[in-house]
């Protein structure tokens, strides 16, 4: 037999009998790694341990404890879930199955009625069997004929077939006992291996993700080889629901959405409104502070003026389509506020003393994202934004740039958010459609925020095909509690709206100049930056945002509710949210719904904090008590709400 070239990683070269397989490179390698290898990759493309090898090629080795390695095990996994439920339902249909970061699934189909949570118990057990027997996992590659007749009158894997095979004839499935999986995610031989799995949740899921298809049932599970790693990714996955700002919104009653008075249209409860109205005095002070001067603008303005920024032929996909009015008017409701404020700055002649020229606003704009794409107040279709934009001279661009950070190091310092990336988004040069066709004004605004950065000495990552149409942007990307990447802040560079809109200044010169647009979001959107406050202090806001911040408890109504009333009067006459709990409970049952509640302070009062007059403090989270005086109480209090800080 003819031999092969073999190239390792680290360049070294060795020859094989051709048809040699990944397993036996590695048994060739040691034994160990033999034990721990279950996949290889070659030239880049995952193949199966037993897969054959017949031509030249570099070789990698993927062990268990690998990402890659973890995903043939998921998908090995879901092999075996498949196997189970066409054993449990013999009508089932199944369409796609993967890995996915923590886990695996697979979706199904069923005329007499679909698989539920309900039904995991039956599965599992189906699946421990398989399990228990060891039924071999083999990879087979089938003419088109023949893969089609394995899969019967199964719709969706027939479709897969047909697309796998395009113009060819040939088609790669797995086959374990008579489950037939239509993929070419690779596989375990064995899977004895699954030492534990647990089935998770169902969901729907439209067939190849449209919604114009039918909408199967997704059933998510995951599994590991130790049971301590089961434990530990179930423990993660409770933390991550705990964190969810969805959950908590609707815990701690800050928001909701109905999807049938409208998707993606947050109701702010009086709760959630609290800590938006605090947000929204924060920042507008900061900026007035900082040189903004903050403006009331719009929502509709005619469709010509979106066609002027270039919002109509770059963005439309994400507008609401505009309302004809009967009267030849058509309007916009606005998908950003930068053509508003241009309004404002072109109402008057503007000279380079007033440069730069910060205008701010709490705008209010609509987008229509995508349904699938909404998610709780992270993702919406109505949203205010924290918007600015600051008018400069070409000359005064690297100041003010550095400016905007210095600004938004300080908010994010005063909410304690530290765990963020810095990303310069740039356009895709291919994609004409989506960013304005200037290859100057691009390469220009591209290499000056690069210098930015490079000046101020910051760490950031470069993406093509994040910019917005007009420019590149410095954006400020965090995690959400699900652990999806979103921005946050962002800073925007922008030389084509001053060209579209005409915009000018006198310089000392005594002639005209085209300013440049320096587009920025601190403090992101009310509602984006809600959420991910929310999941980022677990519910448990800081003294100054919480929505109601100190609970008082008289130990008995009828003998210390005056003295608690009076406590609470005397607060709230300086603006602290507090009230106290006069419900006929009992005590224990009051300091727990406090606790519940994430309320910063709980102060209980009986006969001796009257007889004293003293409060008995307790703090979120703490156990115990302290007992001071109510002038204590309160320094202690306004110096905790002045502080910003998570105490
Ligand atoms: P994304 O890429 O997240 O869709 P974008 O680049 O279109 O955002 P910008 O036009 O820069 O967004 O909007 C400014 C900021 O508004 C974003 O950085 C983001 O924090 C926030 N934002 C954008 N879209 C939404 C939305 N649908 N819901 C909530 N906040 C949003
Ligand atoms: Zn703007």
């Amino acid at each position: 037999m003819a031999n092969i070239k073999i190239t390792f990683p680290d360049g070294a070269v060795k020859e094989f009998a051709a048809g040699v397989t990944t397993e036996d490179i590695a048994k060739s390698i040691s034994v160990s790694l033999a034990k721990k290898s279950v996949a290889g990759k070659l030239n880049g493309l995952l193949i199966d341990l037993k897969q054959p090898i017949e031509a030249d090629g570099a070789i990698e080795i993927v062990t268990k404890d690998s990402q890659e390695g973890m995903e043939v095990f998921w998908n090995t996994a879901a092999m075996v879930l498949g196997n189970a439920l066409s054993q449990v339902y013999p009508d089932m249909h199944f369409g796609v199955d993967a890995a996915t970061e923590h886990g695996f699934y697979l979706d199904t189909n069923r005329v007499a009625g679909q698989v539920s949570e309900g039904d995991f118990e039956k599965i599992s057990k189906k699946m421990e069997e398989i399990i228990k027997a060891n039924e071999p996992i083999e990879r087979l590659v089938l003419s088109k004929e023949e893969a089609l007749r394995l899969v019967g009158d199964d719709q969706y894997r027939q479709e897969l077939i047909n697309d796998q095979a395009g113009e060819g004839d040939q088609v790669v499935v797995y086959l374990q006992g008579k489950f037939v999986d239509v993929s070419r995610n690779v596989k375990l031989a064995e899977p004895k291996v699954i030492k534990c799995f647990q089935l998770l949740s169902v969901a729907g899921a439209y067939w190849l993700g449209s919604d114009e298809n039918d909408m199967l049932q997704r059933v998510y599970g995951t599994a590991f080889y130790k049971q301590k790693d089961l434990d530990a990714e179930l423990a993660r996955q409770k933390e991550a629901h705990d964190r969810d700002h969805r959950v908590l919104g609707n815990d701690l009653d800050l928001f909701f959405v109905d999807p049938e008075v409208g998707n993606g249209l947050p109701y702010w409860m009086p709760n959630g409104s609290t800590i938006r109205r605090t947000i929204e005095r924060y920042i507008v002070d900061k900026e007035v502070a900082d040189g903004y001067e903050h403006v009331y603008t719009p929502v509709l303005a005619n469709v010509d003026l979106y066609k002027q920024s270039g919002h109509w032929d770059h963005y439309r996909e994400d507008m609401f389509p505009p309302m004809d009015m009967g009267d030849g008017e058509l309007l916009e409701i606005r998908p950003m506020n930068c053509p508003s404020h241009i309004q404002i700055y072109k109402h008057h002649k503007r000279s380079y003393r007033e440069l730069p020229l910060r205008l701010a606003e709490l705008g209010m704009m609509h987008r229509y994202e995508k349904s699938g794409a909404l998610t709780g107040l992270s993702r919406v279709r109505e949203m205010t934004l924290n918007d600015g934009h600051s008018f400069v001279s070409p000359d005064q661009i690297q100041e003010e740039f550095k400016k905007i950070i210095r600004l938004m190091v300080e908010v994010y310092e005063d909410f304690d958010i530290k765990d963020y990336r810095l990303r310069l988004s740039y356009r895709d040069p291919e994609n004409t459609e989506k960013y304005f066709d200037d290859d100057e004004m691009w390469e220009k605004s591209q290499r000056m925020l690069k210098g930015a950065m490079d000046d101020l000495g910051l760490e950031y990552f470069e993406a093509e095909g994040e910019a917005a149409f007009y420019g590149p942007k410095l954006d400020v990307q965090t995690k959400t509690a699900l652990g999806g990447e979103e921005t946050l802040s962002t800073i925007q560079l922008d030389f084509l709206l001053p060209q579209r809109f005409d915009l000018k200044y006198i310089g000392d010169d005594g002639e005209e100049h085209r300013p440049v647009m320096i587009h920025r979001g601190i403090i992101s959107t009310m509602e984006r930056f809600t959420a991910y406050i929310t999941e980022m202090y677990k519910g448990a806001f800081p003294t100054w945002l919480a929505p109601h911040q100190v609970k008082v408890i008289p130990v008995k109504n009828e003998l210390h509710y005056d003295y608690a009333k009076e406590i609470a009067n005397s607060l709230s006459a300086h603006q602290v949210r507090i009230s106290v709990d006069d419900r006929n409970e009992k005590m224990g049952y009051k300091i727990r719904q406090a606790q519940v509640n994430k309320i910063p302070y709980t102060l209980v009062v009986g006969d001796q904090e009257v007889a004293d007059g003293t409060v008995s403090v307790r703090r979120y989270g703490e156990d115990n008590t302290t007992t001071m005086t109510k002038d204590e109480f309160r320094n202690l209090l306004f110096a905790d709400i002045e502080s910003y800080s998570r105490n």
